[in-house]
């Protein structure tokens, strides 16, 4: 029996529906396999701004190192979005949380359900098979490098940036993961014009030879980014930088169909994160047809990898297919032959997900 204490962080927007779900399931897990899960809840993004000021509250954080593991939904808000100027963002909120954890690999398995191939806007005879798990860097790159607008106003720049002990701690991760997959990886970087991407590339070939056993494979991300769609199931393991990740998981989320099925995991030196890829989905907020699927798969990652419980997370996994299979569709992966009666909103879905568990 694992006893563990979850951090809820429903975040903003559809994150609040999705948790809810996400939740759900994890409730039904600990019920049916004899665990204890207690849980707190903490507020992040927009929500938290409103709250008090700050995008990542202090009391939030020491929430956060104090769980177990954390079940996170989104931040945004359309009010920031449309104001570039803003000087405090929802977003500060999660890239402080990412630094404060030491959250430096980003993993996302890209897994397409079969009675998905038809939501995917790429043939379903090039996508069938395709299982991909990207490593993406998070704590380094563009993202944390010095930027500036200079005072003329009319130049900036942004410093992609890299030191060696950053690009090895994640290659180390990824070079694990294949080896319990098909023991390939490929590494993306630019290095034919980068100097950060060169020493990217010398890091990952350095410690190469400690795994024999797995065969590795350069990609330039421009290369990278043609042949994921013109070939997914060339791909297996995947490691790259902050910003090539952020483009080519959100590119490669397409082949599972659709933003609302894939979850993700921040792992690195202390509590891992757990959360869907997609974002708030203003668009969609309060309508209750927010696809739970992701957050739901994001509690499947999370006790799979925060917890070892490895069945626990596959019964989850199973409970999905088997509702997919029955036909249930949320809006977003439904197509104009999905029956009305099929179409079903967020909180729906998610009890149907729980009578297969
Ligand atoms: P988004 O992922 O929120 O939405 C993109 C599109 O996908 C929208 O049409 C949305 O309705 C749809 N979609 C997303 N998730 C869905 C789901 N579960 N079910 C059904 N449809 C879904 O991206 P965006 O519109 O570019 O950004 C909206 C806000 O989210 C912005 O403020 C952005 O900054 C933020 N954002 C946050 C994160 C995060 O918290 N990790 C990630 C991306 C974007």
């Amino acid at each position: 029996m694992a006893k563990k204490h979850i951090l809820i962080v429903p975040g903003d927007g559809i994150g609040q529906e999705v948790t809810t779900v996400g939740k759900q399931v994890l409730d039904r897990i600990a019920e049916k396999f004899g665990h204890e899960f207690t849980y707190d809840e903490a507020l992040i993004g927009h929500v938290a701004i409103e709250a008090t000021g700050e995008p990542l509250p202090e009391e939030t954080l020491v929430k956060m190192r104090a769980s177990d593991a954390i079940l996170f939904g989104a931040v945004g808000h359309p009010k920031y979005d449309n104001d570039p100027s803003a000087k405090v963002r929802p977003e500060q909120g999660l890239l402080k949380m990412r630094k404060e954890l030491g959250l430096y690999a980003n993993l996302r398995p890209i897994k397409l359900f079969d009675e998905l191939l038809e939501a995917s806007s790429i043939k379903p005879e090039i996508l069938k098979g395709s299982d991909i798990l990207f490593f993406r860097e998070l704590t380094g790159d563009v993202y944390f490098g010095k930027r500036e607008r200079l005072d003329d106003g009319n130049t900036a720049y942004d410093t992609m940036i890299y030191s060696k002990y950053e690009v090895e701690r994640i290659a180390r991760k990824a070079f694990e993961a294949a080896r319990t997959r098909s023991k390939k990886l490929m590494s993306v970087d630019k290095a034919n014009v980068l100097e950060s991407s060169r020493l990217w590339r010398e890091v990952i070939q350095k410690i190469a030879p400690e795994y024999p056993d797995v065969d590795v494979e350069h990609q330039f991300i421009d290369a990278a980014a043609m042949l994921l769609i013109k070939d997914p199931r060339r791909f297996d393991v995947v490691v790259t930088g902050n910003l090539f990740g952020d483009i080519l998981t959100d590119e490669a989320s397409q082949i599972a169909g659709s933003m609302g099925m894939l979850a993700s995991a921040s792992v690195g030196d202390s509590t891992g994160v757990y959360e869907p890829i997609h974002g708030s989905a203003h668009d969609i907020t309060g309508k209750g047809v927010a696809n739970p699927l992701a957050s739901v798969l994001s509690a499947a990652l999370l006790l799979d990898i925060s917890f070892g419980l490895k069945a626990e997370a596959d019964a989850i996994i199973a409970a999905v297919d088997k509702v997919l299979k029955e036909g249930f569709r949320t809006r977003d992966i439904a197509n104009s032959e999905t029956p009305a009666d099929k179409i079903l909103g967020t909180y729906a879905m998610g009890a149907e997900l729980l009578k297969h568990l």
